[in-house]
């Protein structure tokens, strides 16, 4: 692979930006449905997706089109005034939901800050929480987002070292997850439940952390748990929202409905950022005129590309391409016989393949990947991410296990 003008590229970024991020050294110049290319016009199929925000395939016809209308005609307002693409997009994302009501922001950690706000409002003007005394129960392994408060309450040190001081009133109890079982996680919420709880805050499958799926029946003991002790449940579904994990929503492998739901990345169309908080009135009406706000959050260019975008999720059937080629994708690698294997989880399209630490580093592999044309990201040294668009193909898939495989047995 050529690497001169990439080499000029990757110069520049590291001399003039802030090194917080540790990119492979590859520089992309185009996106067209699952596949990438760089400046240097190598083809590479992308399992990063953006850390899933390009659900919909790089550049799809429909939304290139929407942005393209919309720009020309109207795209920022601040929410000073009414449009037309904003009402439109509140309408559909409530029908598709089944929540009441919407807050728009654009980042994923501006709506988890928003849930945030939200929850308190509640504990205090309903709940009856004495003034600044209300907490959140979060869980260990979590990952909302990087402003100040959120990362306060992570329990990754590197999100926090020399950040702080931190917001008070967040507590955290144990993820179900290998080490910790599905009892021992609900007791740990129990054990920090108090008078002052207005919600228990949870990705309902930790993403960052590695694609980690708590045991069945997790989600719905903790929706029991929070209806007992009057306390609202708010999933985080940033990242596994949206047909991701082979449904809508990934509560509803659980039979389950939160009080509160977070959406960000896909929504947006792989094209705009967009962000939301969704609730049942009885919660949102906390806000009133002044209390919250975004100057970009709600404009009608991005309302009207995640609109066509909640659109295509259906037209195109990405969600039940996620569910089929999700199950199709793990077979495959499960298949795959080598000992740098330790483990294949997942749901839908949304797939970690954690190595056997002293074997091999997740980082390493991903850059044999890379020279065989696949663009795969680790997390936490040990697992490999695959979480392609979801329209990507079953021959898609097969030439990416073929990959895969060889890369592998190369070892
Ligand atoms: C990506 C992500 C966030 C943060 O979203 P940003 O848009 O990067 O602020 C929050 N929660 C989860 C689960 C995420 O995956």
């Amino acid at each position: 692979m050529s690497q001169s003008l990439q080499d000029e590229f990757i110069k520049k970024e590291l001399l003039h930006g802030a090194q917080n991020y540790s990119p492979l050294s590859v520089v992309l110049e185009k996106g067209k449905g699952v596949y990438l290319w760089d400046v240097d016009g190598n083809k590479y199929l992308d399992m990063v997706s953006a850390y899933s925000a390009v659900s919909h395939g790089h550049s799809h016809p429909e939304l290139v089109k929407a942005i393209k209308n919309q720009s020309e005609k109207l795209a920022i307002t601040s929410r000073a005034f009414y449009t037309e693409p904003f009402a439109n997009f509140l309408e559909s994302l409530t029908n598709i939901s089944g929540f009441e009501s919407v807050l728009t922001m654009n980042t994923g950690a501006e709506a988890v800050e928003t849930a945030i706000k939200a929850a308190r409002r509640w504990g205090y003007f309903t709940k009856g929480i004495s003034e600044n005394k209300a907490e959140i129960i979060v869980a260990d392994g979590n990952f909302h987002g990087r402003t100040t408060t959120i990362v306060g309450f992570s329990s990754e040190e590197s999100y926090k070292r020399g950040f702080g001081p931190f917001s008070k009133g967040f507590v955290e109890a144990k993820f179900c997850w290998s080490g910790c079982s599905k009892e021992e996680s609900i007791e740990s919420f129990k054990e920090k439940i108090n008078k002052n709880t207005c919600a228990i805050l949870v990705e309902p499958i930790q993403g960052e952390a590695g694609i980690r799926v708590p045991e069945k029946g997790w989600l719905h003991e903790l929706r029991e748990l929070c209806n007992e002790n009057d306390i609202l449940l708010i999933l985080d579904e940033i990242q596994s929202g949206l047909g991701r994990t082979g449904k809508l929503f990934a509560f509803q492998h659980e039979d389950i409905i939160p009080d509160g739901l977070i959406l960000g990345k896909a929504l947006g169309g792989a094209m705009m950022p967009i962000s939301a908080f969704l609730s049942s009135k009885n919660v949102m009406d906390h806000f009133n005129s002044g209390s919250h706000g975004s100057t970009f959050g709600g404009n009608p260019l991005a309302s009207k590309i995640a609109t066509r975008a909640l659109e295509i999720l259906y037209e195109d059937n990405l969600i039940d391409n996620s569910c089929e080629l999700g199950s199709y994708f793990k077979s495959k690698l499960r298949s795959i016989d080598n000992n740098i294997i330790k483990e294949v989880r997942g749901k839908g399209l949304w797939i970690g393949m954690e190595l056997n630490k002293h074997n091999f580093n997740a980082k390493d592999l991903c850059l044999m990947l890379l020279n065989e044309g696949l663009l795969c990201k680790e997390t936490h040294k040990s697992v490999i991410r695959f979480a392609p668009p979801l329209m990507i193909t079953k021959k898609e898939i097969d030439w990416a296990i073929e990959k895969i495989t060889k890369v592998i047995s190369s070892i």
